[in-house]
């Protein structure tokens, strides 16, 4: 993390922000930075949501696989049984 400011790359804690991020102070030109670890999802309360949901999204790809490998199987079946 660098100052957005100055560029400058010694960053000193410099306490909270009332939503509870942590802030930086920049040593070299005293630019007050507060860091947010996750930019696109909110605050870390939604964690678990995220997690979930990326879990979900998992598990809907493996049926997926799962199904088609199903269908796979069928059809090398099928095909046995035509050679017989
Ligand atoms: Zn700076």
């Amino acid at each position: 993390m660098t100052c957005s400011v100055c560029g400058y790359s010694e960053l000193i804690k410099y306490g909270f922000t009332s939503s509870g991020k942590q802030r930086y102070q920049c040593k070299h030109c005293g630019n007050v930075i507060v860091y947010s670890p996750e930019p696109a999802d909110g605050p870390s309360t939604n964690f678990l949501a995220t997690w979930l949901r990326r879990v979900e999204a998992r598990l809907a790809e493996l049926e997926e696989k799962v199904a088609f490998q199903d269908e796979e199987i069928a059809r090398l079946e099928m095909l046995g049984e035509l050679r017989r």
